[in-house]
């Protein structure tokens, strides 16, 4: 299948990953490929699943092998280079920094609070209904009720949406530090870290405005949802110390086309 030529190339790579919210889909080659896929061959528990990776991975070697003919390079010394016992070593090296990293940490605190936030399944509708007859959200017509009740869903779904992804990107993010200090000269170009901190910070910024939201209308959840806040807040303070130029970084697609 030939590719879209209005794909926005990378623009995968610092997104959300959240493609039914998603401006974009249009213009991206992850969604183009993805988006045609049967449940089965999304399930990793089902053969076409493997069938489907195995025939995507076939094609992408193709692509590199004419990539690699056209720069003169010897693709099957590059497929067939074993990692060595160095290079192993330093990968579980950064990969454990990453993971015992003190935002991480912070960043499993977080997804901690909010699986406990969300443990309780809630019907929003009874929600809305219960508090208006408290007298407590000086609403009264349906329409006001259904209005409210989308919102906190919303919220909702936005805090269960992020809740593991800001680990994940910080994570990404952290072992990128550690690559980019192993290049011995300083790169002009973007860094990937960096990309990866930006989409956390409005990952944790997204969570913060979708919590301060939920907290009118859990009030039974207050103690849990301040303290989610203020997780939130010493995760974004950390991540911009850690990453000062994360917000300078242009992500292709969302900060070159419009703004998200
Ligand atoms: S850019 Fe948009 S469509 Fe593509 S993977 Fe990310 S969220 Fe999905």
């Amino acid at each position: 299948m030939k590719p879209n030529k209005n794909n926005i190339p990378g623009i995968h790579n610092y997104c959300d990953r959240w493609c039914e919210r998603c401006t974009f889909t249009s213009r991206c080659a992850v969604f183009e490929s993805t988006s045609k896929l049967s449940s089965e061959q999304l399930d990793s528990e089902n053969k076409e699943f493997w069938d489907n990776l195995s025939f995507n991975f076939t094609e992408v070697v193709d692509v590199l092998k004419k990539a690699a003919e056209k720069y003169g390079i010897d693709f099957n010394e590059v497929l067939n280079k074993e990692t060595t016992e160095e290079e192993e070593k330093k990968r579980l090296e950064k990969d454990d920094y990453a993971k015992n990293h003190p935002i991480t940490k912070l960043c499993r605190e977080y997804s901690k609070l909010c699986r406990a936030f969300l443990k309780d399944q809630t019907d929003f509708t009874e929600k809305v209904r219960e508090l208006v007859s408290q007298g407590h959200l000086g609403i009264k017509s349906e329409e006001q009720i259904i209005l409210t009740t989308i919102e906190i869903s919303d919220a909702y779904e936005v805090v269960q949406w992020y809740m593991f992804f800001i680990e994940m990107k910080i994570q990404r993010a952290l072992r990128g530090k550690l690559e980019d200090a192993e290049e011995e000269e300083e790169s002009e170009f973007l860094k990937d870290s960096d990309g990866s901190a930006k989409i956390a910070l409005i990952a944790i910024e997204k969570s913060m405005a979708a919590f301060a939201k939920l907290h009118t209308y859990f009030p039974e959840q207050e103690d849990n949802i301040l303290q989610a806040l203020s997780t939130l807040q010493q995760l974004k303070r950390n991540t911009e110390t850690e990453f000062p130029n994360a917000y300078a970084f242009v992500r292709p697609g969302f900060d070159t086309i419009n703004k998200s």
